[in-house]
């Protein structure tokens, strides 16, 4: 049924492909017929008229579709040939006539808008026709007018492909060129106006609305105010420009004028009246003007009878000047300039209100980025998870493509690479690295993030060791991490884009570390609380009850894949006597010291726990009774090599019993083997001390 379906489907996919063609074929044929017999006027013009509405339908179709393709096109340039044709044939009754050049319009059309294919396809398709038609309707098939036809078809559509395209590749640079001068242009007008919070930082996408938004009311403020002056004053032209103080120039930044043609800028300012303004830090205002006198802002002489500039001020420092001119040579009054003055003043003050308000803007977005980081953060009880939030919010701030958070050991003087994000890092995960002259070592202390701007050279910056290194990036952060003071590690952020880390981001970061440093500490107090609850106190092995746990999960794994298991008791040999000859303390040591010789001779996987005062247990993974005797043996030789020392001077040794159970043959259950690995233990114990028992039936007798 499916296949049928299939099927169906398939043969209307291909029947709607070749529609199109079979269509333009059967009315080329028609159009041929007609052409050679010539039945009737109005059969001629039916047959013209099905064209021109196949045409139609063709091309209100592509019209509809978000998206034509060389199929369709070369079906509807196919069908705009044959109607040249047709309409050719009907006009000069041959294809030798004055009319033929129709046809080479039809290909420029279909070659203008069509697929390169599409447009090639109808191109051969009216190479056919033609040969058709000569053939069957015009009396024999001639080469020698053919050739010259087709060709100049075919370069009549290579050629008008090609220039398309690159007419269109051409308006594409052009208008991408425009857009970039345009945003650089506002970038520029926007650092002028100190909208930017640095120069040239790498605006994010909020960033540059906000500054292009900014730019756009102070053009619109401005411009206000100078058409207004102008229409109150009668002037010429009201001109605002502003003193790039960078650059050591003028340039125009709102200007309302008669005139269309001003210079652009932008403008010196040490001469003319931009100059005198800007020397005497007063208006200047001339009447009167000579026909031959000159302003920077009109390219000739200037056509005006009388100028004003007035300067601008902001906390005492001058800004801009204002210039107005009229073509009356009368003077400006007291009262008019006292208005241009006003005006100059108006125009500070929308670019100082525009600065406040980007700069409220922009602490809105900042509070918001860390108000997220900081629930993040709080979210997060693991170090990897305080890491992926410390990250995720870094990452709103600035672009992050590597991030590690390096745990300083303070007794050791050592640090260790803790927690990894970025591409190919994983190798650096719990690498360990001396408290050196790297920039993690130093940005823990001198307290301050580094490097300097967050410029970082890879050849001649270390920040973790000599031979351990982040994937150089030309940008990159060490941001330490204090809580009241106490130095827990770093966040280490680099990024492949250059200058990634700008002031403002900078100023994130810093605020975003502390966050980071609160929520770290709690993670490795909610480690510490774990590991107390499952490790017991004065050896660090595992507590009873977290062997438990761990021994009835790996006994019931052993059923399930049918493999062994041993358990080992060990006691230590009269040891009630070690404490009361040499003290409680003495004792504790051996414990301690018996402890590490368990986890030093068990297996990373082997669970080893403290079971009780002076007893140890060992649950071993795949372990039958010839293993688990020679890790008994093991622990007895190391502890009765040990020589310890009491408080008093004297030294003493200590020995021990222990006591082996295997699953299945000494037991099911967790109780049954613990139970069989202790009769073997006071088998050890009655059995003089000092020595392993593997388990067996009789010790259950015994017992
Ligand atoms: P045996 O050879 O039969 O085992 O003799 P023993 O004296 O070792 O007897 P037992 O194993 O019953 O001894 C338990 C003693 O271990 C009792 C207590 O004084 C001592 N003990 C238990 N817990 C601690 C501890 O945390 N520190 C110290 N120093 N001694 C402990
Ligand atoms: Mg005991
Ligand atoms: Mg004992």
């Amino acid at each position: 049924m499916d296949t049928l379906v299939a099927l169906v489907l398939g043969l209307r996919r291909a029947l709607r492909r070749i529609g199109p063609f079979t269509l333009a074929a059967v009315l080329a044929a028609l159009s041929v017929l007609d052409a050679r017999w010539r039945p009737h006027q109005a059969v001629s013009l039916g047959i013209a008229g099905v064209i021109a509405g196949a045409i139609v339908w063709r091309a209100l179709r592509r019209r509809s579709l978000r998206q034509a393709d060389d199929w369709r096109d070369a079906a509807l340039g196919m069908l705009v040939v044959l109607g040249c044709f047709d309409l050719v044939t009907h006009l000069d009754g041959s294809l030798d006539g004055r009319f033929y050049p129709v046809v080479y319009l039809g290909l420029a059309a279909v070659s203008a808008f069509a697929h390169p294919l599409g447009a090639l396809a109808a191109v051969a398709f009216g190479a056919g026709l033609e040969l058709a038609l000569r053939e069957l309707a015009f009396g024999g098939l001639e080469l020698a007018p053919v050739a010259p036809h087709a060709g100049f078809a075919l370069a009549f559509g290579v050629l008008n492909i090609v220039l398309l395209r690159v007419e269109m590749a051409r308006l594409r640079r052009a208008s991408h060129g425009e857009l970039r001068a345009e945003l650089r242009r506002v970038q520029e007008e926007a650092e002028s106006y100190r909208l930017l919070q640095a120069p040239r930082e790498t605006a994010h996408g909020d960033e540059e609305r906000l500054v292009r938004s900014a730019v756009e009311e102070i053009r619109l403020s401005v411009l206000f105010a100078l058409t207004l002056l102008r229409e109150a004053l009668g002037l010429h032209t009201a001109v605002l420009f502003w003193l790039d103080e960078g650059r050591g120039s003028f340039r125009i930044s709102e200007l309302s004028s008669d005139d269309g043609d001003l210079a652009e800028g932008p403008f010196g300012t040490g001469s003319g009246i931009l100059g005198a303004v800007l020397a005497q830090r007063a208006p200047v205002a001339l009447a009167d003007i000579h026909a031959s006198f000159s302003l920077p802002y009109y390219r000739g002489p200037a056509p005006v009878g009388s100028v004003a500039a007035v300067p601008g001020f902001e906390h005492g420092r001058l800004r801009c000047v204002l210039v107005a001119d009229r073509l009356d040579p009368r003077a400006f009054s007291a009262r008019e300039l006292g208005l241009v003055e006003q005006a100059a003043r108006l125009c500070v003050r929308a670019v100082r209100n525009e600065r406040v308000f980007a700069q409220l803007e922009r602490t809105k977005v900042d509070q918001g980025k860390l108000y997220r980081a900081a629930q993040a953060l709080a979210a997060a009880t693991s170090e990897a998870e305080v890491v992926d939030a410390a990250v995720a919010s870094a990452r709103e701030i600035a672009h992050v493509d590597f991030a590690a958070c390096t745990a300083l050991d303070r007794q050791a003087r050592r640090h260790e690479i803790r927690a990894l994000s970025g591409d190919g890092v994983e190798a650096l995960r719990g690498q360990r690295f001396e408290d050196n002259t790297g920039l993690v070592s130093m940005a823990l202390k001198s307290g301050h993030a580094l490097p300097y701007k967050g410029i970082f050279d890879a050849g001649q910056q270390v920040v973790f060791g000599k031979d351990l290194a982040p994937p150089p990036m030309p940008s990159l952060l060490v941001l330490p991490l204090f809580l009241h003071d106490e130095p827990l590690g770093t966040l280490v952020l680099g990024s492949r884009t250059p200058g990634g880390f700008g002031d403002g981001a900078r100023a994130l970061l810093d605020v975003l570390a502390s966050h980071v440093a609160v929520s770290l500490s709690n993670a490795r107090l909610v480690r510490k609380l774990e590991e107390q609850a499952t490790t017991d106190g004065l050896t660090g092995a595992l507590n009873k009850r977290a062997l438990l746990d761990t021994a009835r999960d790996r006994i019931a794994a052993a059923k399930r894949f049918g493999r062994r298991l041993s358990v080992l008791v060990t006691d230590i040999d009269h040891f009630k006597r070690v404490n009361d000859t040499y003290g409680h303390d003495a004792g504790d040591v051996v414990i301690k010291e018996l402890a590490q010789i368990h986890i030093r001779a068990a297996r990373t996987n082997d669970a080893v726990a403290r079971f009780g005062g002076e007893e140890f247990v060992v649950v071993c993974d795949e372990t039958d009774e010839r293993g688990a005797l020679q890790l008994a043996e093991r622990i007895r030789a190391e502890l009765g090599k040990k020589v310890f020392k009491a408080a008093t001077g004297e030294s003493f040794q200590c020995t021990c019993s222990v006591g082996i159970a295997t699953f299945p043959d000494a037991g099911a259950s967790w109780e049954q083997l613990f139970k069989a690995a202790d009769a073997a233990l006071y088998a050890s114990k009655r059995g003089g001390r000092n020595r392993a028992t593997l388990w067996s039936k009789r010790h259950h007798v015994a017992a």
